[in-house]
């Protein structure tokens, strides 16, 4: 029997982990992919206080997974199929079939990045689509990519790609970014970003490799193609919370709704980080919000078990 099982290994799981392991509690995170999360994919961190430098994302999460350790938490890389609630106990049911037994859980098991659903993204996955520009920008070196996207991680994403890339098209389906004005700052004064407003991407062409997109003008509706190698897609997030949506209480676009104390509508269950509700995602956020589950749990277990 666990106190306390974490589902998601990224800024909140670990925190949450850190927390749990350090207050005394037997402590498990269970992570399918990688331990980390989405934020390894970023090649610089620079919003993460105490690192006026910055930091890469992996290095952050190295030392976030190297601190969660030292408090002897377990980790599990198996993912987690279902949850089930019955009062002062839980049941976690890995993907494995393993059933484990808990008093708490706390969700963290964060966002996946979108699709763009277009003609051939799935045929070039891996073949010069992509959604981690740290892991495969240094494909790219002296060649011409796009990047699909207008957030942050459009936005950051394309900064990195500059490094590499002889040129970097942002095809965005507005005029206007959703990232933040230091993120369109350095990249409206960067000489190798060009920005394709008003498009979207009709289809990713190629041959083995990408070639071009097709791109349509959403005004004209007038079609033209990009010459590319690459294509980084950034088209937002989406919560990983499918395996739980019969018995969380979810918003209207599938995020977990939690009070300040993380608690979920179930007792004993929370949620944190990217995962839930929440007006800023940030590794920051995910972490103070694992530290508040983690604590949220201590104090259930101590009342309620
Ligand atoms: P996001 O903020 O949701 O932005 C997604 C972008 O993709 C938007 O510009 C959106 O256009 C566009 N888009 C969505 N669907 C599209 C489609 N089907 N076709 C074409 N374009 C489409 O997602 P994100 O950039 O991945 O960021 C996710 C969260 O992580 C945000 O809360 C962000 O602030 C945070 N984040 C923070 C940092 C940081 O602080 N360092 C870094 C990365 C991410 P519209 O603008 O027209 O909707």
């Amino acid at each position: 029997m666990y106190d306390v099982i974490i589902i998601g290994g990224g800024p909140a799981g670990l925190t949450a982990g850190l927390y749990a392991a350090r207050g005394g509690l037997k402590t498990l995170i269970c992570e399918e992919k990688v331990f980390g999360g989405q934020i390894v994919m970023s090649y610089e961190v620079d919003n993460y206080p105490g690192f006026p430098k910055g930091i890469s994302g992996m290095d952050l999460m190295d030392n976030f997974i190297k601190q969660a350790e030292k408090f002897g938490v377990e980790m599990n890389y198996d993912g987690v199929k279902s949850i089930e609630d019955e009062g002062k106990t839980k049941t976690v049911t890995l993907s494995s079939g393993t059933k484990l037994t808990t008093k708490t859980i706390i969700i963290a098991a964060g966002a996946s990045p979108n699709k763009l659903n277009c003609p051939g993204e799935k045929k070039f996955t891996g073949k010069g689509v992509s959604y981690c520009a740290t892991c495969d920008g240094a494909f790219f070196r002296g060649k011409k990519v796009a990047v699909v996207g207008g957030g942050d991680s459009a936005i950051e994403e394309a900064l990195y790609l500059a490094n590499l890339a002889s040129k970097v098209y942002i095809i965005h389906r507005r005029d206007q970014l959703r990232a933040v004005k230091i993120l369109q700052d350095r990249a409206f004064s960067n000489k190798k970003i060009e920005f394709i407003f008003n498009h979207v991407v009709k289809e990713i062409q190629g041959d083995k490799f990408v070639n071009g997109v097709l791109i349509e003008n959403v005004q004209t509706k007038e079609l033209s193609r990009l010459e590319v190698d690459g294509v980084f897609i950034y088209v937002g997030i989406t919560p990983n919370t499918k395996f739980v949506e019969d018995l969380i209480k979810l918003d209207e676009n599938g995020y977990i709704i939690v009070n300040d104390k993380m608690e979920t509508n179930i007792p004993g269950i929370y949620a944190a980080g990217d995962i839930r509700v929440t007006p800023l995602r940030q590794v920051l956020t995910a972490a103070a919000d694992g530290a508040i589950a983690a604590s949220s749990a201590q104090i259930y277990i101590e009342t309620k078990c």
